[in-house]
């Protein structure tokens, strides 16, 4: 993994060292696994909601640093927001990978994700690995695959 430095940047390197709200929740209200066969990526996210809105979120994973960053950022941009506000970040940054507009909510993480994806397109479906399963354990599923 020569590559790894060039491939990372610094935000990404921050969010794999030191993954924010890495952990099994005990008391999770829901929580969905996300499983990406293609680079055997395997994720849990947690949530915590009540009263509509997600008190906590955490995830854990076997997975690569790709899919550990985005699922770290994940768990920042949405703790405290509404299911519905979840949802529609969450559709914003999926569907941000296949705009090639320019991010209108640009932050520095999603930013460094974003540019990790266009230049490295197989590496899509880890960056959509822990927001694929928020997607899942918010409409009440317990998985969410994703193919190729
Ligand atoms: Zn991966």
């Amino acid at each position: 993994m020569a590559d790894l430095n060039k491939l990372y940047d610094d935000v990404i390197m921050d969010h794999i060292k030191h993954a924010r709200n890495y952990g099994e929740m005990e008391q999770a209200s829901l929580q969905a696994d996300g499983v990406n066969p293609l680079c055997g990526d395997n994720l849990t996210v947690y949530v915590q909601v009540d009263s509509d809105v997600l008190r906590d979120t955490k995830f854990k994973c076997e997975c690569c640093g790709i899919s550990m960053a985005s699922a770290s950022i994940m768990t920042e941009m949405v703790k405290g927001k509404s299911v519905d506000d979840a949802k529609r970040i969450a559709a914003e940054f999926l569907g941000s990978f296949s705009d090639e507009g320019e991010n209108k909510h640009a932050d520095h993480g999603r930013s460094a994700v974003l540019g990790i994806v266009r230049e490295f397109p197989s590496r899509r479906n880890c960056a959509s690995l822990a927001w694929a399963a928020l997607n899942a354990a918010l409409d009440g599923k317990d998985q969410a695959v994703l193919g190729s």
